[in-house]
């Protein structure tokens, strides 16, 4: 209740998108749409995840140079440590470089078989604070990094999952995006412990709109965020009805946009699932307003 209402929010935020790298032409032609829908409304940056053990690699890389080479947008290329070597993952940064993308989103990443607990590979980073360290030793890049406000499912409790955040900021890291989460209080706390735990660079929150409940609760479910049983009400009855659910979608997502403004926080970074109305109708809600791509390369 005491979060402004949306004519006293003042669009004086940052957004950001992520996107995932199309399978085939007809995915191709959604995430481009989606790219063009949302370039005017100015986001900081653009990124483009990397598939379960490098399965994604030359797709992800095609999407990340074609976004730096055809848009006025900065990309951020996702990159994980999972079954390569340093030296094979060094050559994907060099790449990138090459191509001009400074930004790296550096993660660990999971075994790409589902159960099985995540191992290094001989040779290989062992955990993202080491890619990390291994990224800025071969160019300045822009580095995120991936945080928990629900602790990652692989920490034994919330003070060694932080210890592993501030590990991965001092190693060179920018910025720390979450993973997503429907409650604003638990980014508060997740917040407030990181200061208190001397994690000093912005920590953004991860803002999932929830379209396809069944498939959220899954991802909920891999990665530790808890789903609240209103969320689930809310939802309950909507199968059948995908306008209805994109309403609602974009009502509660909103709200929780809306309440974590209210307690300050002026960055959002969008899993936009390659669909561009939905968090173009919420950044719409926040006072983000599109700008001609003219006024976007002035700035
Ligand atoms: P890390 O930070 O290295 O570690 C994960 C956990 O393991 C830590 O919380 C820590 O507690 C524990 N740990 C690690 N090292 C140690 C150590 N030395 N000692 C003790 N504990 C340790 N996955 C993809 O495959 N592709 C993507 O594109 C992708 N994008 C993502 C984007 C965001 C914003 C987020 C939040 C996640 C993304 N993921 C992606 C998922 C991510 O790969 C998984 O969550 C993975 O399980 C952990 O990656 P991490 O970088 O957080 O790992």
């Amino acid at each position: 209740l005491d979060a402004p209402l949306y004519a006293d929010v003042a669009g004086d935020m940052e957004v950001s998108f992520e996107f995932f790298p199309p399978k085939t032409e007809k995915m191709d032609e959604q995430l481009w749409s989606a790219i063009r829908t949302l370039e005017p409304l100015g986001p900081s940056f653009v990124s483009v995840t990397y598939g379960a053990g490098g399965s994604t690699r030359e797709r992800t890389h095609a999407t990340v140079a074609r976004i730096q080479r055809e848009t006025s947008l900065a990309a951020a290329a996702h990159l994980t440590c999972v079954e390569a070597t340093r030296e094979e993952i060094d050559a994907v940064a060099d790449e990138y470089w090459a191509a001009g993308v400074r930004h790296i989103v550096a993660l660990r990443g999971d075994s790409p078989t589902p159960g099985v607990p995540y191992a290094q590979h001989p040779g290989g980073y062992e955990n993202a604070a080491a890619l990390v360290a291994g990224l800025k030793r071969l160019h300045p890049f822009e580095i995120s990094v991936a945080a928990y406000p629900e602790c990652h499912p692989d920490s034994s409790d919330a003070m060694a999952d932080l210890d592993n955040l501030k590990r991965k900021i001092d190693a060179g890291g920018t910025r720390a995006i979450t993973q997503f989460f429907f409650e604003p209080e638990t980014f508060f706390r997740y917040r407030d412990a990181a200061a208190a735990a001397g994690i000093t660079a912005d920590i953004v929150p991860g803002i999932m709109p929830v379209t396809n409940f069944a498939s959220v609760q899954r991802m909920a479910a891999m990665c530790g965020t808890a789903v609240p049983a209103w969320l689930a009400r809310l939802f309950d009855g909507l199968d059948d009805l995908p306008g209805a659910r994109q309403l609602v979608a974009a009502t509660v997502t909103a709200e929780l946009c809306r309440k974590l403004y209210a307690g300050g926080v002026r960055q959002f970074h969008f899993y936009t699932l390659n669909r561009a109305e939905l968090a173009y109708a919420i950044c719409h809600l926040l006072g983000v307003r599109a700008r001609s791509i003219s006024q976007e390369a002035a700035a």
